[in-house]
């Protein structure tokens, strides 16, 4: 039977250990992406790779209405103290857009809870929150919603700061209140009453390639919420797990969400793994078995396992402070090495979340057109260089934009 492959003419691939991939032509490429922005702690880990092994030993599934486990209490526990919500309960799943999907009926949970019919959820524009349909319709990428709009419901989408093409410069308080007061707006044409959640990523990751908000940004948008009732979603399926040199990217702004969501770097790819996290008051509001949700995999053993494995190794080995120090040196790098190509628009991010805009006419910022196809046609020559990237779109003004985006695993080394 066939592969319905997500791209044509793929190499196949053979092994992989620290920051280092290899196909079964003997071809070696540094994963300067750790795949989707995934790879963590780096490939080939032994005791990662022992602990999910240890725990499929013992038991490998049995449903998570039937069983709890010690291994996801341990998890739990070690997790916990790093989260950026008090006292947080957490419902593991298999990877981010299920992560979205458990938050967004959270936040409908709750407020059904305390006697409210709220379901509107507020995205961004420009935003990625995954592909399954809940999450689709959230996220504000144009070109993936494109072809699915008839399913596409009731979410609507608000503006989102984008420094390097902000509309908003002339604003005396910068403009992160602009954007906060877009949101108060959405809001209000909503329905105050009706609005259940806002979702964002603290950075954004490839909507649009490791923009960090301004200062002003995050403490006027939980304002603004919490003045409506409105829960604040943290989408940190990219952003977790000490990618951007904190464990959570919301620690940037002093951020306190009332539900999180966290994937790829959570098991780093050894086990597919997502987490919808609710605070105290939203977990204890909703109550356990009071959210009608549920998925075959989820409260996984072995993804419990694996995650607790890896949590151990960025903490244990540093790894958070290593990805603010090695950020802060490949950013610095890129824009002494590349600062002054005329096609390199920019360079910005948090920690090893790191973006490239690409654009036509650094003057004016002119991005190229879509028909010159400049990501795909730069990550294929990357490519052929040993060099992984992952796809972006840099800030929008009406086109898409070219960038891409560099998330090593956080254990690169300077030299590498
Ligand atoms: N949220 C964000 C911010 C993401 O970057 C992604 C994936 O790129 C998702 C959600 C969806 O995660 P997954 O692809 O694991 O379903």
């Amino acid at each position: 039977m066939a592969v319905f492959a997500r791209a044509p003419g793929l190499p196949r691939v053979a092994w992989a250990r620290g920051v280092e991939v290899v196909d079964t032509d003997g071809r070696r490429y540094l994963d300067a992406s750790g795949g989707a922005v995934v790879v963590g702690v780096g490939h080939g880990v032994e005791e990662v790779v022992e602990a999910a092994a240890a725990q499929a030993r013992r038991v490998a599934y049995v449903h998570g209405t039937a069983f709890g486990s010690d291994v996801l209490e341990e998890y739990a526990a070690e997790l916990a103290p790093l989260l950026p919500l008090d006292d947080p309960a957490v419902y593991p799943v298999s990877g981010g857009s299920e992560a979205v999907e458990t938050a967004l009926k959270m936040a409908r949970a709750y407020h059904l809870a305390r006697g409210e019919d709220r379901w509107v959820v507020v995205g961004r524009e420009h935003s990625y929150h995954g592909n399954s349909r809940g999450a689709l319709d959230v996220s504000g990428r144009a070109a993936l919603r494109a072809p699915y709009l008839p399913w596409l419901g009731p979410a609507v989408h608000t503006s989102t700061p984008q420094e390097y093409r902000c509309g908003f410069d002339t604003h005396p308080h910068g403009c992160g209140l602009r954007h906060a007061e877009r949101l108060e707006q959405t809001i209000a044409d909503a329905g105050p009453e009706r609005v259940a959640a806002f979702v964002a990523e603290p950075v954004a990751g490839a909507g649009l390639a490791a923009c960090v908000p301004p200062e002003d940004y995050w403490p006027a948008v939980v304002e603004v919420c919490r003045r409506h009732g409105v829960l604040v979603v943290a989408d940190e399926v990219m952003t977790g797990f000490g990618r951007t040199g904190r464990w959570f990217a919301s620690e940037h702004f002093g951020m306190r969400p009332d539900l999180l969501t966290a994937g790829k770097g959570a098991a780093s790819g050894y086990w597919p793994l997502g987490l919808a996290v609710a605070s105290g008051e939203v977990h204890e509001t909703i109550g356990d078995g009071g959210l009608v949700h549920g998925f075959t995999y989820s409260h996984h053993a072995v993804g419990a396992a694996t995650g607790l494995a890896v949590l151990r190794r960025l903490r244990d080995h540093g790894l958070v402070g290593a990805a603010e120090e090695r950020g802060a040196q490949l950013a610095g790098l890129l824009r002494e090495r590349l600062g002054d190509h005329p096609w390199v628009g920019d360079v910005r991010g948090a920690g090893l979340l790191v973006g490239v805009e690409l654009v036509e006419d650094r003057g004016s910022r002119t991005p190229f057109p879509r028909s010159r196809r400049v990501t795909e046609q730069l990550l294929a020559a990357a490519k052929e260089l040993g060099l992984l990237l992952y796809p972006a779109a840099g800030c929008a003004d009406g086109s898409r934009g070219d960038a891409v985006l560099l998330g090593p695993p956080l254990v690169i080394s300077a030299a590498e």
